[in-house]
């Protein structure tokens, strides 16, 4: 099943519930525009590669579209399609006032040089510069793009549009970037899981951890558990697993992907494959890599008691299927990952505002706005007798489709 049918399937299920009509249904379910181009830059060795970009704009019913901006190999048109859907019902998952897009470029980003991903990067602003901007669609980090990635992204919009720092989130701090916008998502799925476990008696200090991805998210996520005395037992890259059933000295792994770029030489009991990480004994498994990793294949060898949708789309539906009769609780990405595009939007309204907030500031706000949607998710689900990523979606479709109708055609 394809990334989009994946959405579709959850989007189709939460309908079901909220009894949508089905002119609404394809409404809602119809991107409003689909940007693909052409991205051509001359190699330093003298060769011309192209890759082609994609940003996909699916809804703005509820304000400017916001989503990320992936450079990956695996990027199609598709994926990035299933993604801005996601950001639709993630922004209104957490009530901020955005709509939804994604974007991306085919490349693995690995293999070019810094001055080639720089000409690459500025060359797709040229081509997309007239459909972004603060008030319509605004770019952010995802997966191999980062601060720097977004630096050159205002700068190349400024020479067209002038001054506006607000065009894009996740920006380096001296360029007007939000402090705690790069913890964000991994705190914000941190925080997210001690709030479920405290729903079911526990504490992060009562559980083991596994994690797969250790880049942005899964690094900041670990972190946190391991500040607020959580065992992460295991974390892995694209070049593996590192397992360590004592736990893992997370600071120390940190300061090793810091200074050699990956996990792969960092030293533990001992090294598994990232399936293998999948279906360890542990109580909490979070995935925060690539999607569709947990699949009907695997879903039945999942141990852990919980699963925490840290990457965007990890767990295809027919896996879900698996893990809810197993009695996995799944939190899903429409909330587990949304502390990203939550301070995404405080470092919007700051730059709209010309005014910084301090660090404490953005993770109380954090706090206060993830809580909240968790604890309305949770009702939801408790009192409906349904699964958590249906309750989510049903807060999502809901506000969306509220918005529309008062909106008017
Ligand atoms: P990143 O590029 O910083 O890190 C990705 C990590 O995944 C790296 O450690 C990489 O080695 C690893 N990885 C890549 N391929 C892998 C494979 N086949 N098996 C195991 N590990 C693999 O990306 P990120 O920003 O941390 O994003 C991770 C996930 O979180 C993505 O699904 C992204 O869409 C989602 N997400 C990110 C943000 C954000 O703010 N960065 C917000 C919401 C959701």
């Amino acid at each position: 099943m394809s990334a989009f049918e994946s959405v579709c399937r959850y989007f189709e299920e939460a309908a079901g519930v909220m009894d949508l009509s089905p002119n609404m249904k394809k409404l809602l379910l119809t991107p409003e525009r689909e940007v693909k181009v052409q991205v051509a830059l001359k190699l330093e060795n003298g060769e011309i590669a192209t890759f082609v970009g994609f940003r996909m704009q699916h809804n703005s019913a509820r304000g400017p579209m916001k989503g990320g901006l992936r450079f990956h190999h695996e990027v199609d048109a598709e994926e990035v399609l299933a993604l801005a859907s996601l950001m639709t019902w993630k922004t209104a998952v957490v009530g901020i006032p955005y709509g939804g897009a994604k974007g991306g470029i085919a490349v693995n980003p690995q293999d070019l040089n810094e001055s080639e991903l720089e000409r690459m990067t500025r060359k797709f602003v040229d081509e997309i510069h007239d459909v972004i901007g603060p008030d319509k669609d605004i770019p952010a980090p995802d997966m191999g793009t980062n601060a720097q990635v977004m630096a050159w992204m205002v700068n190349q919009y400024e020479k067209f549009h002038g001054f506006n720092p607000a065009c894009v989130t996740g920006k380096p701090l001296e360029l007007h970037g939000a402090d705690g916008r790069e913890e964000a998502t991994g705190r914000g799925v941190g925080l997210l899981t001690e709030a479920l476990l405290q729903k079911n008696g526990k504490t992060l200090k009562d559980v083991t951890v596994a994690i797969q991805g250790f880049g942005n998210v899964g690094s900041f996520t670990a972190d946190y558990i391991h500040n607020r005395g959580g065992r992460v037992v295991a974390v892995s890259d694209v070049s593996g697993a590192k397992y360590e059933p004592a736990g893992i000295d997370i600071p120390a792994a940190i300061e090793h992907v810091r200074t050699h770029r990956s996990l792969e030489e960092f030293e533990t009991s001992q090294t598994i494959s990232n399936e293998d990480l999948l279906t360890l004994n542990v109580d909490v498994l979070i995935p925060a890599a690539l999607g569709g990793v947990v699949t009907k294949d695997n879903a039945g060898d999942i141990k852990a008691k919980y699963l925490i949708e840290a990457a965007n789309g990890p767990v295809q539906p027919e896996a879900d299927d698996i893990l809810q009769k197993n009695d996995v609780i799944v939190l899903p990405d429409v909330l587990a990952n949304a502390g990203g595009v939550t301070v995404s939007y405080f470092e919007w309204v700051q730059n709209q505002q010309y005014f910084h907030w301090d660090l404490e500031r953005t993770r109380s706000e954090l706090a206060k706005t993830l809580n909240s949607s968790f604890e309305k998710m949770w009702t939801i689900a408790t009192e409906k007798h349904i699964p958590l990523r249906t309750a989510a979606y049903l807060m999502g479709i809901g506000r969306v489709g509220r918005a529309t109708v008062l909106a008017g055609i």
